[in-house]
């Protein structure tokens, strides 16, 4: 019998796994999509794979209510389906030359005083978290927020909706840059897709 969550691949990504470079290099792109997030995935199916009624559901809204998830498989579907949903996330606000412009690019500037006082203030808060975890801008009802997140614990859980994220598992950077976060966070803002985070802007507002 085939168990479900085997042998099922995740999405292919939308761009070659050279297209990042020089800034996320090829090596990694490559251990990082089709290893660390296909495990996710994986793992996060087997979990549910008894279950109907998470098994219909996007992993979203699963990571939205946690309520109605049983606890024997609860810390397996925030680890595992949280890994599955930030990396796809991840994937699609990655982009080289995209202008920083838009409506979310306004809201930015209004909130943060500029795009450079943006960037040290997310860079602040990426360098400042300690171990594995994600930095995010999020819309939340307070308007526009920076914040980390531990592990694979997401901000949709909080109910803050993402627009755009930095993986800061070591996996994500240290192939190219070693213990030097602070290169990778920098480079990180050379591939802001910002286009896509204006399309999350737009549904995280409407
Ligand atoms: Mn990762």
């Amino acid at each position: 019998m085939q168990i479900i969550g085997e042998n099922m691949k995740i999405e292919p990504l939308s761009y070659t796994y050279n297209a990042l470079e020089p800034y996320i290099d090829e090596a990694t792109m490559k251990v990082h999509h089709d290893k660390h997030h296909q495990a996710y995935y994986d793992k996060y199916l087997a979990a549910i794979a008894q279950n109907k009624k998470l098994m219909a559901m996007d992993v979203r809204e699963v990571l939205a209510d946690l309520g109605q998830v049983p606890k024997e498989i609860l810390q397996t579907v925030i680890n595992n389906g949280g890994g599955y949903y930030h990396h796809s996330f991840f994937w699609t606000i990655l982009k080289k030359s995209v202008p920083f412009k838009g409506k979310v690019a306004d809201a930015i500037v209004k909130k943060w005083g500029g795009f450079e006082n943006f960037k040290e203030a997310f860079t602040k808060e990426a360098l400042s978290l300690f171990g594995s975890g994600w930095t995010w801008l999020v819309l939340t009802d307070n308007g526009l927020e920076i914040i980390n997140t531990k592990n694979q614990d997401s901000p949709v859980t909080l109910g803050k909706k993402p627009l755009l994220c930095i993986d800061v598992w070591e996996h994500a950077y240290y192939l190219k840059y070693q213990n030097k976060r602070a290169e990778y966070i920098e480079a990180f803002f050379h591939i802001i897709n910002w286009e896509k985070v204006e399309k999350h802007y737009a549904a995280a507002l409407s």
